[in-house]
């Protein structure tokens, strides 16, 4: 095959302990799936059906990478997420299959824009902006998924500067990881090398210059992100 210029290069993330690395596809993310994030977002948290939203793959970011501080907003946030990593293609997944797609789980940050993430969410517009930008999707290794599943006590916390400012349980998704799955394959076909940021707990705030901010998740590698300066 021949372009007119280089096609892009195969994004991809480490696996944990392997010399082979997981190429990647695409990003699919989950609003609003713990409770007390919903209440501090300003929404009470009933259990309407999940909702998704996209970041193109080249807003991923290793671990350990230094992100500039974007453009577009005064208000940085970081978002501690579960990355769901998939490794088998398929759509109208039943719940009780789902685990069978999972390749493996990632500790990531869903960087947003939340000044911007607010005013376009009043004018009813895409949150594309505030979501989807440069740099927006810092990932760590992927774990490969172990025969039994992450158990509920399973902890996700977050740190800015050592400071511990996001703390909760993969037991408090309000849909869970089998759920999400079966969702997202009703509206898509799901491939390997896709990601499903699951949605972030209670907590969520700002970022500035010089910021390291790290996602930790019991038994997965974490993720640093320090923030440079502006661009
Ligand atoms: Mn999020």
């Amino acid at each position: 095959m021949e372009y007119a210029f280089d096609a892009m290069a195969t994004q991809s993330l480490p696996i944990e302990g392997e010399s082979a690395r997981f190429p990647l596809r695409r990003i699919f993310c989950v609003g609003r799936n713990y409770a007390d994030h919903i209440r501090e977002m300003g929404f009470s948290p009933e259990r309407e059906a999940p909702f998704f939203f996209t970041k193109p793959i080249d807003a991923i970011v290793q671990d350990g990478s230094t992100v500039p501080y974007p453009s577009l907003t005064e208000n940085l946030h970081h978002e501690a997420e579960l990355v769901i990593a998939i490794g088998k293609e398929g759509s109208n997944i039943p719940v009780e299959d789902a685990l069978e797609y999972v390749f493996g789980y990632a500790a990531g940050n869903d960087l947003t824009r939340r000044d911007l993430q607010f005013a376009l969410r009043d004018r009813g517009r895409p949150w594309d902006w505030s979501k989807g930008f440069d740099n927006s999707a810092p990932c760590g290794p992927i774990q490969r998924r172990e025969k039994s599943d992450l158990p509920a006590e399973t902890q996700i916390q977050l740190t800015v500067n050592g400071e511990l400012r996001q703390d909760s349980t993969i037991g408090h998704l309000i849909w869970s990881i089998p759920e999400i799955i079966a969702a997202l394959s009703s509206a898509v076909r799901i491939k390997p090398g896709d990601l499903v940021y699951s949605g972030t707990p209670a907590g969520v705030g700002p970022l500035v210059p010089g910021d390291v901010c790290t996602v930790t998740i019991t038994g997965l590698k974490p993720v640093m992100t320090t923030i440079g300066p502006r661009e």
